[in-house]
């Protein structure tokens, strides 16, 4: 851990950290593989016998698999051992996210127990709180759940309407309105419910048990997906919420609800990798099974290019999810140092990614939505079949875009929270984009003699990272405050700092396995697609942005920068791809 480099969030786009700054999943030690075997074991012996029951609505058994995981330890792992659990690190507990991520409904079921229904109270209660609470979440005799949607407020959560008001004595607050869309609720004990005291512009967190009279759950919703999953409205009705249930001080519930959702995002961006696993492992499996005019379908170009595309996303999509993980558990390590509070620590290191969190949403949910969507392809008519997995996975990935804030209020947040950091001094994001404006006519690619391998590929993210300047630069000077306006500029940008930051991840992770290993080549293989990929998406992205700024006499320098900034050499990424399928066509498994 010595000599790490530690980047704020944000500000890859400015600076660079080395492939040793980094952790990569081929780095696990002997505990965090046996922790996730686990995991495995888990879903073979008590999930996917029961997938068929608990998606007719058998809420119960829902319930009993969450408490059997507990028996095993698996909903501790969060949570120190003063509050009975394992107090694992960030990395081992983004390993189980990512592990238990191809349980289907029960996935769902687990990550709102395990996070957005436990952690809330780990990380902003006190210490009665935790022990009341948390110990027996963290042991599964209790069953969490998380209240801040309202019918009126989805992604506009702060504009919620549920109320809560001191009762006479003093003693409670008196709760009412109405929830909706709650994972877990058919059978959740503890609600931590979002509202606001008397007449607040912000919002309040209050530890509810669904036991107080007054609380009323609805019916089960009908849904596309993930249908083991409860989710359903939940009314309060002049609910007596005893004055101690107050969870953090009043009007802290915002901040509380979106250090919450940081932290779910980035937790959904591992459990998606372990989803995307399973269904990678599903199609290979049938194309090599499946023959069609004489042979295995695994022979096909065509299916080889789907399950090498397959392959790249999700191996570099896995790459930012731990390169995040470890930053978080460096800055943990710092901040319980300063504060000695271990979940405070927590959630204020969590917090502090959030541009990595949004990043990690966004990019793991829609590489989960491709690689799913071509496993049902993959499979042909068979794909189509409630038969086959492939079909549940299609449907039960399709959320992930959804919840955790979608990914359109994702993209915005990746761009915004980055300036609005650098605007607090946190890194110099607009002196850096100025210097390379100001420098426009000379920009070239940058090639040097004598590069090696790795030098080429860090020069091209660079050169992504100057056309993401350019694009800052020139966006906020003409559009100034009212760039908050433009989404479809902001998305452009947030569309190229996405993909560059997954790149440089991959990048460092291939260099890194380099210098432990032997023969990598396939890796270079993903590195060269995803990289080629990658230009192709930065400059589609950044020539849609300029042609919304750029004024006729600037235009044409603006784009030959771009093209400039965006040259890769040239590589055989037929071939490449075929090498990598042909890599997962012969372990006929996922083995990278
Ligand atoms: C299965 C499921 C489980 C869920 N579990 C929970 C849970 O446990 N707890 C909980 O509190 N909530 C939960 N949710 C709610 C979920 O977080 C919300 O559905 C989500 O935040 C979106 O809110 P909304 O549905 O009201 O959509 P809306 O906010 O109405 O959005 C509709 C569309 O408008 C877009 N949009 C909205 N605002 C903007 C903007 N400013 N700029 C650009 N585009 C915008 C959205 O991206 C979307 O495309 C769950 C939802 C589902 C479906």
């Amino acid at each position: 851990m010595e000599n790490i480099k530690l980047l704020k969030s944000g500000e890859f786009l400015v600076n660079e950290i080395e492939s040793k700054d980094i952790f990569i999943p081929e780095e696990f030690n002997e505990e965090q593989r046996m922790i996730a075997q686990t995991c495995r074991d888990f879903l073979e012996a008590e999930v996917y016998p029961n997938l068929e029951k608990v998606e007719k609505g058998d809420r119960e058994l829902m319930k009993s698999m969450l408490k059997k995981s507990g028996e095993l330890g698996l909903l501790g792992i969060s949570i120190p051992e003063e509050f009975g659990g394992f107090g694992q690190s960030f990395v081992t507990q983004m390993l189980v996210a990512e592990t238990t991520g191809a349980g289907y409904s029960f996935s769902v079921a687990y990550m709102a127990h395990c996070g957005i229904g436990t952690l809330p109270i780990m990380y902003y209660g006190n210490k009665e709180q935790r022990e009341k609470y948390v110990t027996r979440l963290a042991s599964g005799e209790l069953i969490g759940a998380y209240c801040l949607t309202e019918p009126g407020a989805g992604s506009d959560a702060n504009s919620g309407k549920t109320n809560a008001k001191l009762s006479e004595d003093g003693k409670n607050y008196i709760l009412n309105g109405q929830k909706m869309w709650i994972t877990n609720a058919g059978f959740a004990d503890t609600l931590v419910v979002f509202a606001k005291i008397d007449t607040d512009r912000v919002l309040s967190a209050f530890i509810v048990e669904s036991r107080y009279p007054g609380v009323v759950i609805g019916q089960d919703e009908h849904k596309m997906g993930i249908k083991g999953s409860s989710t359903a409205q939940i009314y309060f009705n002049d609910v007596k919420v005893p004055v101690e249930n107050l969870l953090g001080k009043r009007g802290e519930g915002f901040r509380i609800a979106l250090s919450i959702l940081h932290m779910g995002r980035l937790k959904l961006g591992a459990n998606v990798v372990g989803a995307a696993k399973k269904a990678i492992n599903d199609s290979v499996k049938y194309s090599n099974e499946r023959k069609q005019f004489g042979v295995l379908i695994s022979n096909f170009g065509s299916l080889k290019y789907k399950m090498a595309q397959q392959v790249i996303r999700l191996f570099a999509s896995e790459s930012a999810v731990y390169r995040v993980s470890y930053d978080i558990d460096n800055l943990m390590k710092n901040i319980t140092v300063d504060c000695g509070d271990y979940g405070r620590a927590a959630i204020e290191a969590i917090s502090h990614y959030a541009v990595e969190a949004a990043i990690l949403k966004v990019v793991g949910s829609e590489m989960l939505d491709y690689v799913a969507d071509e496993a049902v392809q993959i499979h042909g008519g068979m794909g189509y079949s409630a038969e086959m997995a492939v079909e549940r996975g299609y449907r039960d990935s399709r959320i992930n875009r959804i919840f955790e804030g979608t990914n359109e209020i994702n993209r915005l947040l990746v761009v915004d929270t980055a300036m609005k950091r650098a605007m607090k001094g946190e890194f110099d994001l607009f002196g850096e984009a100025g210097k390379i404006y100001s420098d426009l006519s000379r920009i070239t690619e940058g090639k040097t003699d004598g590069e090696n391998y790795f030098q080429e590929k860090q020069r091209y993210i660079k050169n992504f990272k100057k056309v993401i300047l350019l694009c800052i630069h020139g966006a906020t000077k003409r559009f100034e405050k009212n760039l908050i306006n433009e989404q479809e500029v902001l998305n452009n940008i947030a569309e190229m700092m996405m993909e560059t930051y997954v790149s440089e991840s991959l990048a460092m992770r291939v260099e890194k396995m380099e210098s432990l290993k032997k023969d990598l080549s396939l890796y270079r293989d993903i590195l060269n697609v995803n990289l080629f990929d990658t230009a192709n998406i930065v400059r589609k992205s950044a020539l849609e942005a300029i042609s919304s700024f750029c004024t006729s006499e600037s235009c044409p320098a603006l784009a030959r920068a771009v093209e400039n900034l965006t040259r890769v050499e040239c590589v055989n990424v037929k071939d490449a791809r075929r090498r990598i399928a042909d890599k997962l066509i012969d372990d006929n498994a996922y083995k990278f």
